[in-house]
């Protein structure tokens, strides 16, 4: 006990494994995790090669994160999966590597939407506490939506939604 209490080592693959049976049936084939500290990413994605994708993990900024907000961070990550399966892995490469080098736009483009697909499968208020942590650890990225973004696309869909029944 003692020292160990505050220590909590998250299972990483069950994680991603419940969220995936429960949110993401379509993406199939392996999903590795990778465990660094090296990545200046709380967390990464990457379609390594058709059949295996990679996640990422930076357990040294995420080492503050809930359950709960790890969860929603994986979903994060396997939006970008679902991106990357909507226009194949040959253009998966090529937006990945505009992404890295000169493609700011599209770098906002695909994290705003991996931020609002997260939303639209049920884990707004994982990604808005998410959010609102890296925004505390002012880490906060002009590419990324912010919590107060994340909250107002949750109430413009919920309304549109409402609205939607009520016709
Ligand atoms: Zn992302």
């Amino acid at each position: 006990m003692g020292l160990m209490t505050n220590c909590v080592i998250h299972d990483y693959k069950k994680i991603v494994w419940e969220i995936r049976k429960k949110s993401f049936p379509e993406i199939k084939g392996k999903i590795l995790i990778i465990e660094t500290k090296r990545l200046p990413f709380w967390a990464f994605f990457i379609w390594f090669v058709p059949g295996i994708r990679i996640i990422f993990i930076n357990y040294e900024k995420t080492k503050g994160l809930s359950k709960f907000e790890l969860k929603a961070l994986f979903v994060h990550e396997l939006c970008h999966a679902i991106q990357g399966k909507r226009i194949g892995y040959f253009l998966f490469w090529i937006k990945l590597i505009s992404y890295l080098t000169f493609g700011k736009r599209l770098r906002a483009e695909i994290e705003n939407e991996a931020d609002n697909m997260a939303v639209d499968r049920g884990y707004f208020k994982g990604i808005y506490s998410v959010t609102q942590k890296i925004e505390d650890a002012r880490e906060y990225s002009k590419y990324y939506l912010t919590a107060k973004q994340i909250r107002e696309y949750y109430y413009f869909q919920k309304d549109k939604n409402t609205f939607a029944i009520a016709q």
